[in-house]
């Protein structure tokens, strides 16, 4: 198991761990409590699975009145909290804290309201990404951000990461598709951002909330937009002698005006590894796979089919197949889909990277990324949504063999040093969590990082939700120049004011 510093456990909440339950009993009664060892095992990790840690409780609400109660207790007695969904976050944002309530929102499972004339769904944050579209499809509609998780994660993760997938070129990210909010502060109070309406006045605190990894609030009710799906989608598989000539292939697409609805690529191992386990009929002997889906009405999906296929052509590919039916086109974007668990089964242990940089970097970063391959000792499968220049590059490594892991956490972060140095960021849509936590100073400037804590400050002056995670430094609050006032009392009386 790898190792990273977290904030000092308190003593005093580790100390009074009984009473804390037996307090939190009162609030979510019956089976929302659960604090035995055994039980609270499936919880320790998330899908960052090389860091692990027993939460002080595991404590799972079903009604808004008890997360409001729950935080406030937490916040009167100045208990961590942190917020989880499917626990399906690869940057580590689920992982629980020894002296931390884990707060599961797995019982907000139900879809509030279906309402097609403003094609909008109100939902609880429990309810799975897939499990929306899933309701709406009988009519024609559906829920366009399609992250590779979506069969288990859930829309509050999505919203806490920003979420994307496959279809995100085109459609956008959750950011994109969301419409409102309902959210609880740690100090209990419920608050309602947006509704079904498009735009509403003020700070755009939708935005705000979105992405935030469970260090605002707490989700309760999320409304998003859903769409009409297209007339018609095909998708093409085209095949590349090598990555870099798909990497340019990817730019000229996008600079010729096309957005498809989805551009996706894969390298050989990638490529390999999603073939034996999904049969999907990708070629074998290319070195790069490029996915292209094609939507709109039938002349127009026609006619950018042939755009694409001379813009490959010029850049050197040497396989097309056109999706002849839906069911084919499915079976086209299943290999991807299950492009991470197919390279779990040829390496014991992964870690999914999820750098981003800016398309006409691709062919450099490729190249760049297999001298980089060859001074960690280490294999790379690349798989990446291509138009949004957001790289997935999976290391393969052995958890069992030592200095593995490590060599794995070097190598990715040489990665993402290389993203942000070709003017990328250090991630897409996983979040930065604690993976990404500590290469934050290769991004933003001390400045930045104070003025962003200034904000976690504004809606949690203690840092009691989910801390430890995406700063790489904690700031108390009162040395930002946010001073909390409780009762006639400031925190930190021995610091000075000016
Ligand atoms: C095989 C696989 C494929 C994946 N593919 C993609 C992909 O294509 N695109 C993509 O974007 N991601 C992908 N992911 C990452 C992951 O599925 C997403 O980040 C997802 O949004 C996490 O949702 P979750 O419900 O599992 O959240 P969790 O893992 O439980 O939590 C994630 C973060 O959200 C916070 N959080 C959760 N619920 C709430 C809430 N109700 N209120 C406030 N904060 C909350 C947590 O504190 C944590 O910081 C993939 C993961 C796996 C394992």
């Amino acid at each position: 198991m790898a190792a990273i510093a977290m904030p000092k456990s308190s003593q005093e909440t580790l100390a009074k761990r009984e009473k804390i339950v037996a307090d939190l009993q009162k609030i979510v009664p019956g089976e929302g409590v659960i604090c035995n060892e055994i039980e609270m095992r499936p919880y320790e990790t998330d899908a960052l699975t090389a860091y692990r840690q027993l939460p002080l409780v595991v404590v799972l609400p079903e009604s808004v009145d008890q997360v409001s109660r729950v935080l406030k207790y937490c916040y009167d007695n100045d208990v961590k909290v942190v917020p989880r969904g499917a626990g399906t976050s690869l940057s580590g944002g689920a992982l629980p804290l020894e002296d931390g309530v884990l707060l599961s929102m797995m019982k907000f499972n139900r879809i509030l309201e279906i309402d097609f004339e403003n094609r909008a769904v109100v939902t609880q944050p429990g309810v799975t990404n897939l499990g929306i579209t899933k309701a709406v499809e009988y009519e024609g509609f559906y829920y366009a951000p399609d992250p590779s998780s979506q069969i288990a994660c859930s829309i509050g993760g999505n919203i806490a990461e920003n979420s994307g997938g496959v279809h995100s070129l085109k459609y956008g990210l959750t950011t994109n598709n969301l419409l409102g909010l309902e959210i609880v502060l740690i100090t209990g109070e419920v608050i309602r951002l947006g509704g079904k309406h498009l735009d509403c006045e003020g700070y755009d605190l939708l935005a705000l909330l979105t992405g935030s990894e469970g260090l605002l609030a707490v989700v309760t009710e999320v409304t998003v937009r859903v769409l009409q799906k297209p007339e018609t989608a095909r998708a093409a598989l085209i095949g590349f002698p090598t990555s870099e000539q798909a990497g340019k292939c990817v730019a000229d697409i996008i600079a010729a005006g096309i957005i498809p609805g989805g551009m996706e690529l894969m390298d050989k191992l990638a490529i390999s590894a999603a073939e034996d386990f999904v049969n999907a009929g990708y070629p074998l002997d290319v070195d790069a796979l490029m996915i292209v889906e094609l939507d709109g009405p039938e002349a127009e999906v026609d006619d950018l089919l042939q755009r694409v296929s001379t813009i490959a052509e010029q850049n050197g590919s040497s396989y097309l197949r056109v999706s002849q039916s839906e069911e084919e086109r499915n079976t086209f974007w299943a290999g991807r889909k299950a492009a991470f668990p197919a390279v779990g089964r040829i390496s014991p242990d992964y870690l999914c990277m999820d750098g981003t940089i800016p398309r006409a970097a691709l062919p450099q970063v490729l190249q760049d990324m297999q001298e980089l391959s060859k001074k960690h000792g280490l294999r790379v499968a690349n798989v990446f949504h291509a138009g949004d220049g957001n790289l997935h590059p999976l290391i393969l490594y052995d958890a069992n063999k030592p200095g593995e892991l490590a060599a794995a956490e070097a190598f990715g972060a040489d990665i993402l040093r290389l993203c942000v140095r070709v003017g990328g960021v250090l991630t897409g849509e996983h979040g930065v969590g604690i993976e990404k936590r500590d290469l934050m100073p290769e991004m933003f400037t001390e400045d930045d990082l104070k003025q962003q804590q200034r904000i976690k400050c504004a809606f949690d002056e203690k840092q009691l939700l989910n801390p430890g995670k995406v700063f790489p430094v904690l700031h108390r609050c009162a040395e930002l120049g946010i001073m909390h006032v409780h009762q006639g009392q400031l925190p930190f009386p021995d610091i000075p004011r000016f």
